[in-house]
This record gives C-alpha cells, structure tokens and sequence, in this order.
C-alpha cells in the first residue's frame, strides 16, 4: 500500500503549494516517511535489476535476488561507486532514454554523467524551493544567481526552484566577481545563490566599495569555514547559508535551515545511510535515489564524511534528518607522521588566522626519512610578512591541537610552508572541487587502508578538538 502514499499525498493534499509541502513537513511523523522510503526503495531495486545492465550485472554476479530485497541491509556489502561512474559507459545505468545529463566536478581527469528527465530534474528543483522557502524565500525577493551553468547541474536545478516560488532573478552566471559586482549592484538583488570560493572574492570587493541590503545569500559546492561564513555575514549584514549536494544527487542532498546548525536531508527524494559509522556516529553517506526513472543510483557511496544530528532545531523540515558539515573526503584522510589526518583539522587550524585568503592545500610530503606536511597557503592583499604568519600559525597549532603540535616538536613529522599569490590554487576559469589534502610521497604497502581511517575519524576529532 505503501507504493501509492507519495502519488496520492501529491495529488490529493499538497499539489504544487510550497506552503503547504512544508506544513506537510512539519507534521509528517518520520515512521511514515520511512516506510514509504522502504516501500520505493524496493520498486527502485526491481527496476535498476530489470532494465540497467549495470545493476543486473552485478546483481546476478553477487547473487541478489531484488524480488527478496526489502531494505539496504539486506543488499550487503553492494554498493556503487564513483569509480563505476568513471569508468563504465553511462549507457549502462539507463533505465529510461534520458532528457538531460550533466557531468560531476571533481579532482580526477575523467567527470562522472549523470542523465535524467526533464520531469526529474524539474521534482527535485520543487524540492528545493521548499528549502529556499524555509530559508525565507518569498516570491516578492529578487534573487541573482551566480552559478556556472556549464556542463554542471546547480543552476539548471535552482531554476526550477525560483520558477516554482515565482520570484524576479537573473542569471549572472559565473562571472569574474568584479564585473558581477559592477553589473549588479544596480538591480538592489536582495537573495544571492552562488558558489562559496567565489563569494568571499565578491565579499572582498564589497567590504572595499561597499554592499547594498541583502536578506540572505545561499552558497553551495563547497564548505564554507565557520570564521569565514562569520566575516560574510559581517560584511553584508545578512545571513549566509549552506546547500550540500552532488551531480550525482542533482545538487539536492539537503539544505540549511535558518538554525544553520547542519544539512536538511531531501529524505523525499533519497533513502540514506551511514557506512561504517564509528562510535562517535561518523561515517561515510550512502544514498538510494527513490524516485529516479532514468538512472537511477542504489546505494551510491558519496565518499563524504558526516554524521546525524539529533538536536531539534525547531524549523518545519524537522521530519527530514539533519547531517553535520561534511568533514572531509572519504578518500581525502591520510595517515602520516602527524597521525590520522583529514581537511577538517587543517581548515581549523588556518580559519580566522590574519594575512590568509580562503583557500589553501596540503600535501604530504616525503623529502626525507620523515613526513613533511606543506602547507600551501594563499595570501590576501595586505597580508604581513610570511614570518609573522608562520608563528601565528605555529601558536595557533599549539593551541588548537595540542596533540599535534606535540607530535612535531617531538620530531615525528615536519611542516614546510609555501605561500602563494592569491587564486594560485584555483586558476580562474576553472571549476574544480580544490583537493584540499595531497598524499604526494611514494606509494608504500604500509598504508592504512581507508576502512580504518574512516572508523578512527571521529575519535580523533573528539580527542584534538
Ligand atoms: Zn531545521
């Protein structure tokens, strides 16, 4: 019975009203939403074996019968990966002929596909004008949008969401943030959405020349450091706040509310899971597409590190769960002389320290017998001399992860600092997810395997924090 609730909910309650999407939201008890999770998690597993060569390959090759299948556990140890993206034909994951594709940033030569249609693309953006909603989005706003529409499916998904909330916007597009600023500061936009990187280059041009009053700017695709979100919202005297998603998820994995305490999950849309969660609840999310026709993904490993929250925030997407900011990549935490390190120690360690931009990178390095960490550093304009910055550095490390800055006076690893002219790490022009953690010594056996790291992530921040 479950398999007809979501029909029936849409086209006998909530029809296309957001307001009443969202007090829906509010009262829908999370039991429910499960099992009608569970219920097209099943139907989603039957398709993906009958009509995606992919998955009956690989069904047929671990012996899952999906008739039997009833919940994720019971698939095993199967999962999809970024890896089968990247190297089978997307043709392979079809289920249905797809209407729009669109390809995945990433850190890696080749970009994942990933197809829909035009209906699925145009749901999910429905989803998301409920969260903009949420955020206080009101077809009065005029919202400018600063997304790179190329190849990418951020701003093509966002569309769809101010179409539905039927608010005045234009597309800037990605463009240069000085001439972004020129153009628009006429138009008195009220609601910016673009992407993070750029925005603290927008927000240094206007700290300089001055903002016009904003009501909120939403930034997405990357994470954005607390002491730096803080300085934003400074400067524009406005709220700033975060959307989490993947090509993969069509942009859409969850949103902030106004608590900006964590991500929304869009649980609508998508069945998650937490892989090889340790004791502090931090694990890898895992997602089912649950209401994709065209291609959709079964228990596909986003390789990003979270947990769930259980605080309440007190918004009305209460029933769809909230994850913590992403603390790293799952393959973006390193063992080295430092010890089991991930880009969440390093973006507390260097937020809020004077004289560096936002962006920066560390490899580890091996010149020697022992690991040397180098610190990539971008400076900002006006920046002090690089001395200065690197004994704050070091007092900040003493501080912050005392730990740490024991284990290198003692000799056990080095630290080099290189620092760089602004935009080095990420020239213009090209959009790319900077990797923030580098492994760049030779390859030896000895090293962790990820399962490992994954399970002592979270002890380790409990124990430096
Ligand atoms: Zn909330």
């Amino acid at each position: 019975m479950f398999e007809s609730v979501p029909t029936l909910l849409e086209n006998l309650v909530l029809g296309r009203s957001i307001e009443r999407r969202l007090n829906f939201a509010k009262l829908l008890p999370h039991w429910l939403l499960a099992r009608i999770q569970a219920s097209e998690f099943q139907q989603t597993v039957c398709r993906a074996g009958e009509h995606s060569s992919y998955y009956r390959r690989r069904f047929a090759a671990q012996g899952i019968e999906t008739r039997r299948v009833r919940l994720p556990a019971d698939l095993g140890d199967f999962y999809t990966t970024a890896a089968d993206l990247r190297a089978l034909p997307v043709d392979d994951f079809l289920c249905a002929r797809p209407q729009a594709g669109f390809e995945t940033t990433g850190t890696t030569a080749r970009n994942k596909r990933v197809y829909f249609s035009n209906e699925e693309v145009h749901d999910i953006g429905f989803e998301g004008a409920v969260g903009l909603w949420n955020l206080g989005l009101r077809p009065e706003d005029r919202v400018v949008d600063a997304f790179d529409y190329a190849f990418w499916n951020a701003g093509i998904t966002l569309l769809h969401s101010l179409n539905a909330i039927g608010c005045f916007h234009v597309i800037a597009s990605k463009l240069p943030p000085e001439e972004f600023y020129e153009r628009v500061r006429e138009y008195r936009f009220n609601v910016l959405i673009v992407d993070t990187a750029w925005l603290v280059t927008l927000t240094e041009i206007a700290e300089r020349r001055g903002v016009w009053p904003v009501k909120f700017i939403l930034s997405g695709s990357e994470n954005l450091a607390e002491a730096t979100r803080a300085w934003i919202e400074r400067v524009w005297a406005a709220k700033v706040y975060q959307a989490y998603g993947q090509t993969e998820s069509l942009g859409a994995t969850g949103i902030e509310c106004p608590a900006q305490r964590g991500y929304h999950l869009n649980e609508f849309n998508f069945l998650f899971e937490l892989r090889q969660p340790n004791a502090e609840g931090w694990g890898e999310l895992v997602f089912t597409t649950l209401t994709r026709k065209v291609m959709p993904l079964i228990r596909y490993r986003s390789n990003d590190i979270t947990r769930l929250l259980d605080d309440d925030c007190g918004c009305p997407l209460a029933c769809m769960r909230r994850i913590d900011k992403i603390a790293g990549r799952a393959d973006e935490i390193i063992s080295c002389g430092m010890g089991m390190i991930s880009p969440w120690i390093f973006e507390t360690w260097l937020s809020g320290c004077p004289g560096l931009a936002d962006d920066w990178q560390v490899a580890v390095t091996q010149p020697g017998v022992r690991d040397r960490l180098l610190l990539r550093l971008e400076r900002s304009a006006g920046a002090p001399p690089a001395g200065e910055i690197e004994a704050e550095l070091t007092r900040r490390l003493e501080q912050r992860f005392p730990y740490y800055y024991k284990n290198w006076r003692m000799g056990m690893y080095e630290i080099g600092f290189e620092f760089l002219e602004r935009g080095s790490l990420r020239p213009a022009g090209v959009r790319r997810k900077l990797r923030r953690l580098l492994d760049e010594r030779i390859p030896t056996p000895a090293r962790q395997p990820l399962s490992a790291a994954v399970e002592t992530l979270g002890s380790e921040f409990q124990s430096q924090d």
